[in-house]
């Protein structure tokens, strides 16, 4: 406990950053642990209603345990850029990352105006990968 003082002390609002990522990722592996815990039921046996729910239950909590994982990747990432010195440097421009950003999205790796640009380049990749493809709409 003593060392957590002198920790603090010496890396000052680095060792706050790292405290509050560490929390949040503890926080996500808390969950994950549950959700895997979660027996697998439904499937084998009961109605058809049953199985459709059991299967569609199972789906949800795929897509949240990726969710997870992927914010815990990036808590992660946000860690060793801490340690890096890295830590609320924009990974595109070089440019800081203001601190309210970094209170709202704490594994933020790029500024605002990167983060939007690169967004945007997401989003016209996804709908040219879609575009004439209409199988979503049947
Ligand atoms: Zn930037």
């Amino acid at each position: 406990m003593a060392n957590d003082v002198i920790e603090i002390t010496r890396t000052g609002k680095n060792d706050r950053v790292r405290r509050l990522l560490r929390a949040e990722l503890d926080g996500i592996s808390a969950r994950l642990h549950r959700e895997a815990e979660v027996p697998i039921g439904g499937v084998d046996g009961g109605n058809f209603l049953d199985v459709a729910q059991g299967v569609e239950h199972q789906e949800r909590e795929r897509l949240i345990a990726s969710r997870l994982m992927e914010q815990a990747r990036r808590l992660r990432v946000a860690l060793t850029r801490v340690s890096t010195g890295e830590y609320g440097v924009c990974s595109e421009c070089g440019a800081s990352i203001p601190p309210k950003r970094l209170l709202a999205v704490p594994d933020a790796t790029t500024c605002v105006a990167c983060q939007d640009r690169l967004e945007r380049a997401d989003a016209s990749v996804r709908t040219r990968t879609n575009g004439g493809v209409d199988e979503e709409e049947m």
